[in-house]
């Protein structure tokens, strides 16, 4: 019998893994791109012998990586190879200009954590054992599991052990009770940035992020995150996917509730059996269905938390920068008034943390030869107005940051490619609500059964993928949502991951 087809509307790292996993079990697969390229906000672009991965940088969670090549029978390393980073990160504080290296390894960070506060190693070796558990006890139990009501939450070892998981408690009051510095609580704290939420409206389960970054570590895989979406994008067209790149959606054609494919914006319609949206949620829903299968209204948009935007710098810098490692992170004086100008008051940081990579220290091809590859991020709320020469006003003021914290006095002399990328970008690119950097905030009211489903409650034949549906934020985690839209597809009902396809 002849395998269905499917449309993804979206080349993201969603429906890139996909696309692989359907064309692999036979569908005919049709994955359509606004953009020029695949990739979504992991594309990259080159100016003047520098090559800019646009948005991720972070390579974590290794293990998620590597299931979800082995499910699709393929061996990671003839894609790419990793390297793990070490030290992982320099963190420096504007409140004393100090700067502290963190490394993915238990001995070292004792030790420093010793240094800073005694004491505090013991604490942080029973801390990622009690996080370890979570992080496996999660993946077991919740992220690779399709929700359908709040019921398929208690399973039987929630019920026998759900009482020792932080379910309630948020992250900040986690990590303030254990740890009295501000460099360990601030380490400790900034990861919820990655899933989009302030410490203190972080839900205490996603403390495991501490147990992925300060044990399972940062690694960078050869070729830059770009090996990821073109590792995908070769799976995805050995298994006979069609993709048509610069071929925006207008809208998804809907019939008695079936959905039948969808209308470009050049007018051609596209026919499929199954139309899956790896595109933002919110641009789905109110801009690409037709009005009677909109599932939500503003009032519920309006009152989502969104991740952050971001306003970000790419750099081509002449020479060498020692003081710079591959990751850095210099972090406010004043954290909460800092989390207050991106979630509860807009406004632009006037004492911005920020993050600079420095990608050129571990791979020489992604910058001339002796020069330094550098991305620059401020989060920032998402929604934020500001003209160009504001824009251009903000860069310089994070220039002289960087120029005064990181000791490098002529920096803004040594510039020699410089690109700004924010908020109207994000919209522009990739229809991003608010132009939210990363969509959905990890708050509890939008986790697990709370978060938009993947399949549309009215449309059978319609799912989606990505970050804005489960699980949520973040390449590892996308590539978890990939498995279970295919689930979804494949009626497949266990909670458990794949073992193969
Ligand atoms: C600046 C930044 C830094 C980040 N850092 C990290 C990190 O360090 N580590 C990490 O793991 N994650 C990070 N993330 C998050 C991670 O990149 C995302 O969660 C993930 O890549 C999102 O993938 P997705 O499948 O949701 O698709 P997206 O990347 O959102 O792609 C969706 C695609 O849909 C397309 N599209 C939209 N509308 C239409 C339409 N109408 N028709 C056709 N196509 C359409 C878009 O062009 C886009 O290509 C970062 C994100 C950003 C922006």
């Amino acid at each position: 019998m002849d395998k269905k087809s499917v449309i993804i509307i979206g080349a993201g790292i969603g429906g890139l893994a996909l696309a692989g996993m359907l064309g692999k079990k036979g569908y005919k697969v049709t994955l359509i791109e606004k953009n020029e390229m695949v990739g979504g906000r992991a594309r990259i672009f080159n100016d003047q012998g520098f090559t800019f991965d646009m948005g991720p940088s972070w390579y974590m969670m290794p293990d998620v990586f590597e299931h979800f090549f082995e499910i699709l029978g393929e061996d990671i390393k003839s894609h790419y190879h990793l390297e793990r980073l070490s030290p992982s990160y320099q963190i420096t504080l504007k409140s004393d200009g100090k700067s502290y290296k963190f490394y993915s390894d238990m001995q070292k960070n004792k030790e420093l954590f010793e240094s800073i506060e005694p004491g505090s190693g013991e604490v942080l070796e029973k801390f990622l054992t009690e996080t370890k558990w979570q992080y496996e006890l999660s993946k077991a139990e919740f992220m690779y599991k399709n929700y359908n009501s709040i019921r398929d939450f208690m399973t039987l070892r929630i019920m026998r052990q759900g009482s020792k998981l932080p379910l309630f408690k948020k992250q900040k009051q986690i990590i303030e009770k254990k740890f009295k510095s501000e460099i360990l609580r601030k380490t400790l704290q900034y990861q919820t940035v990655l899933l989009g939420t302030a410490p203190g409206d972080t839900p205490g389960i996603y403390t495991l992020m501490n147990y992925v970054d300060l044990v399972l570590g940062e690694w960078y895989p050869s070729g830059g995150i770009r090996a990821i979406p073109t590792a995908l994008e070769n799976i995805a067209k050995k298994y006979n996917t069609e993709i048509l790149l610069n071929s925006p959606v207008k809208e998804i054609i809907v019939e008695s509730d079936v959905a039948k494919g969808v209308r470009l914006q050049n007018g051609k319609e596209i026919f499929a059996d199954i139309v899956v949206s790896n595109a933002d949620i919110w641009h789905t829903d109110t801009m690409l269905l037709p009005k009677d299968y909109q599932t939500k209204s503003d009032k519920y948009w309006n009152s989502r938390v969104l991740a952050p935007s971001a306003f970000i710098l790419y750099l081509g810098v002449k020479g060498k920068l020692p003081q710079m490692e591959h990751h850095n992170l210099l972090f406010t004086k004043d954290w909460e008034r800092g989390f207050g100008q991106i979630f509860k008051r807009p406004e632009w940081p006037d004492d911005p943390s920020m993050y600079i990579c420095v990608p050129s220290k571990t791979d020489k091809l992604i910058a001339p030869e002796g020069d330094e590859n550098l991305f620059v991020l401020v989060p920032i709320a998402s929604g934020l107005e500001y003209t160009e020469d504001f824009a251009a006003e903000y860069a310089e003021k994070v220039l002289s940051e960087i120029s005064q914290y990181y000791s490098i006095p002529n920096l803004k002399e040594r510039i020699v490619v410089k690109h700004m990328y924010s908020v109207k970008d994000f919209i522009a690119d990739y229809n991003a609500f608010k132009g939210t950097a990363l969509g959905l905030a990890h708050t509890l009211s939008q986790t697990a059964i709370f978060r938009p489903n993947n399949i549309h409650p009215k449309i059978k034949n319609m799912y989606y993928v990505g970050a804005g549906t489960n699980p949520g934020i973040g390449m590892p985690i996308c590539l978890i949502s990939a498995e279970l839209a295919y689930k979804r597809i494949e009626n497949i009902t266990h909670p458990f991951p794949l073992e193969k396809i």
